[in-house]
């Protein structure tokens, strides 16, 4: 079920892409048909004529399909391995890796039964979580795990202490005993001094013991991402949403497992404000809702079908604006950049004329392959409707 990659192929060569979606949204389309990595990492994008394509260990040839960054799903809830306690359910995360995810971002280990929730106890928790799933790849996935709920109580020295031991996030604040801005300023501060980027729960209560944050915490709180402005799942009132995105400058985490309509509100004023680089996505799962494997790509679809985005720029939102905005490596084809991909194309008798329209009708794509740090974690998806056309490994 779930095997760990042996380590990185020297040189990975992509050839014949049919469309290079970059994940920049200042630039989601490039004129290039060929990627070249070495070691995991991007080191050439290009037309192939340009590139040096020669002593590959890999070769694919993607016969003419879109590829993509791998999707980043910004807000999960892992606890252990890969079993989630809330729906008892086991492979929930190398199911999303079928859904074109290659890395995702914990908003707190909040379902661990008996989570500890004195100072000393989350504070190992935690530790305990980014060691864990550091360590521990299903399928080959990122999880960047281990991030603590604060609780009133913790100093700047907890901080200080965390991010000594490798903790580089905060669950969502509100999750725990803090839940008025002032505290929670004062902790995502310290947070912010030591490395830590720190996100909070907008909106109602998601499930029984927790609560609401509304605009005046969110905003006061002053959190690196606004997590789930669409709420998850009660969404705080419109006028609340609109404020902040007005007022804020931070990330802007919309949702599957939250209000669609708000999702569909947010959206559109960020992109009224030109402020369309702070749009990130994420499932919010496990939850109440469940598991999705495909949470992701049904949020590009949503929103490029209803919201009226781009294909290509809905696609940005889960890739290029979620690294840049949370500092990862990932999320861009471009040089440097860890060589995480995954290979799209229409659906099996989608009404749409290729895959971006496929996309804006409301359907989903096909995931052909998943490409991990240089290494093919999935060929054709168990969970996506059949892509058209596959690409195809050429060598090992
Ligand atoms: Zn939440």
């Amino acid at each position: 079920m779930a095997n760990e990659p042996a380590h990185a192929p020297a040189r990975l060569v992509i050839r014949n892409i049919g469309l290079m979606l970059s994940g920049d949204i200042g630039q989601p389309i490039l004129d290039a048909d060929t990627v070249v990595a070495q070691d995991g990492k991007i080191t050439a994008v290009g037309k192939a004529k340009d590139v040096d394509t020669s002593e590959a260990t890999v070769t694919i040839d993607a016969n003419g399909t879109a590829l993509a960054p791998g999707l980043i799903d910004s807000h999960v809830h892992p606890v252990a391995g890969d079993w989630t306690p809330r729906q008892n359910q086991t492979g929930w995360i190398d199911s999303c890796l079928h859904g074109g995810v290659t890395t995702m971002v914990s908003a707190g280990e909040v379902h661990m039964p008996g989570r500890p929730k004195d100072v000393a106890g989350l504070k190992a928790m935690a530790i305990f979580a980014q060691r864990a799933f550091t360590a521990f790849r299903p399928g080959g996935m990122k999880i960047l795990a281990g991030a603590p709920v604060v609780e009133h109580g913790m100093c700047e020295e907890d901080f200080k202490e965390l991010a000594a031991a490798g903790v580089i996030l905060l669950g969502e604040i509100g999750l725990g005993s803090v839940k008025d801005g002032t505290t929670a300023f004062q902790m995502v501060s310290w947070a912010r001094k030591y490395g830590i980027q720190s996100t909070i729960h907008t909106g109602g209560p998601s499930i029984p013991g927790s609560s609401l944050i509304d605009k005046d915490v969110v905003l006061a709180a002053d959190t690196d991402v606004i997590g789930h402005i669409n709420g998850g799942h009660t969404a705080l009132p419109d006028d609340q949403i609109t404020t902040i995105c007005e007022r804020s400058p931070r990330a802007l985490e919309v949702v599957h497992n939250g209000n669609e309509r708000a999702a569909l509100l947010a959206v559109r004023t960020a992109r009224e404000l030109n402020h369309g680089e702070r749009i990130i996505l994420g499932t919010d799962c496990p939850a109440g809702s469940g598991v999705q494997p495909l949470g992701i790509l049904r949020m590009i679809s949503m929103l490029s079908s209803l919201g009226d985005v781009p294909a290509e720029t809905a696609i940005c939102f889960a890739t290029g604006n979620t690294a840049r905005q949370r500092k990862l490596d990932c999320g861009l084809i471009e040089a440097g950049r860890a060589a995480n991909f995954v290979f799209l194309d229409k659906a099996q008798h989608s009404g749409g004329k290729g895959l971006l329209d496929s996309i804006q009708k409301g359907d989903l794509p096909g995931v052909g392959m998943v490409v991990i740090d240089g290494l093919v974690s999935v060929q054709r998806s168990r969970n996506t409707p059949p892509a058209t056309v596959l690409p195809a490994l050429v060598t090992r």
